[in-house]
């Protein structure tokens, strides 16, 4: 029998990530099955224990389990601790161990495939959910000059930025003076079109400007940025990048993500 990984959310029937396993393993010549799993809003746990009762070898873990992931796993790396959530769950028959490979794919994305070096740049970070934190302890391992964090509920950006010894500044959107190097959003707010209260002086011409969000159009987020001059990003590279981790991860095997991010935008 085939390998068998999944991606667990819901919903998650949009999910590329079954695309993305299958050209990465085509490349590699691994033969295993990866598909979507639509786990019940108060059903994850059930969930993950029956794929892993029935030989399932992984699974990523999208909106909204990530920190229910997180709670659930019996071992956890570094990363998914500092995360305080995980989307990639190992079986082995007896662990069910926790990674993060959002803050890896996100940073392979900025510096690998938009060559943006984030060494010694003022980078701003908008948003203090699972996927902003997620991302700290990556970016913070890039060394940049300071690493920004705001967010509309100020005591949540407070509560995350505690976590890193004084590494993390926050701020108020009101405050920000800019311009920044990188500005990445990693709210959800473009789901609803919306962009947070950021000042336009934050971006300069060569501000990268990055939403974590990616469609067929660029987001509410990426046409402001635009707007004020800035070079702008989705985040299907870092979709891609954080899914090459994960294969990574599970295999042992780094697969080339160029062709596959090449081949996404090409059918978006
Ligand atoms: P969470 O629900 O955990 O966090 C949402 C964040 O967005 C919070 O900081 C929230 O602020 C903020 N927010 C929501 N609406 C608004 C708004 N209208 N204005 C300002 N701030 C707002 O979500 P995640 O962190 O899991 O995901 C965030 C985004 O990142 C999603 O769009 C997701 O699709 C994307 N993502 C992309 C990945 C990729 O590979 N490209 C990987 C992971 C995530 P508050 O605290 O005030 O509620």
């Amino acid at each position: 029998m085939k390998d068998r990984y999944f991606v667990i959310g819901n919903p998650v029937g949009h999910s590329k990530s079954p695309g993305i396993h299958a050209a990465f393993a085509a490349q590699s010549g691994i033969d295993l099955e990866y598909a979507t799993c639509l786990a019940p809003l108060d059903g994850f746990a059930a969930t993950v224990a029956a794929l892993a009762a029935a030989g399932c070898k992984g699974a990523n873990v999208t909106v909204p389990f990530k920190i229910e992931a997180f709670n659930l796993c019996s071992r956890l790396t570094a990363r998914a601790q500092a995360a305080g959530a995980v989307n990639t769950l190992c079986f082995d028959g007896v662990d069910i161990a926790g990674d993060n490979t959002d803050g890896a794919g996100l940073v392979a994305d900025i510096v690998g495939n938009a060559g943006v070096a984030i060494v010694g740049k003022r980078v701003l970070l908008v948003g203090a959910g699972g996927a902003a934190r997620g991302v700290i302890l990556p970016l913070l391992e890039q060394r940049p000059a300071s690493l920004t964090l705001v967010n509309r509920t100020a005591a949540t950006a407070h509560a995350v930025a505690a976590q890193f010894d004084g590494a993390v500044e926050v701020a108020e959107f009101a405050d920000l003076a800019g311009p920044f190097d990188i500005v990445i959003n990693a709210t959800s707010a473009s789901l609803a079109g919306e962009v947070p209260p950021i000042p336009p002086g934050v971006f300069g011409p060569a501000t990268l400007a990055l939403d974590m969000m990616y469609g067929s159009q660029p987001t509410a987020f990426m046409r402001f940025a635009a707007g004020h001059g800035a070079q702008v990003r989705d985040g299907l590279g870092m979709l891609v990048e954080q899914a090459a981790e994960a294969f990574h991860v599970w295999r042992g095997v780094r697969p080339a993500t160029g062709s596959v991010l090449a081949a996404l935008r090409e059918a978006a």
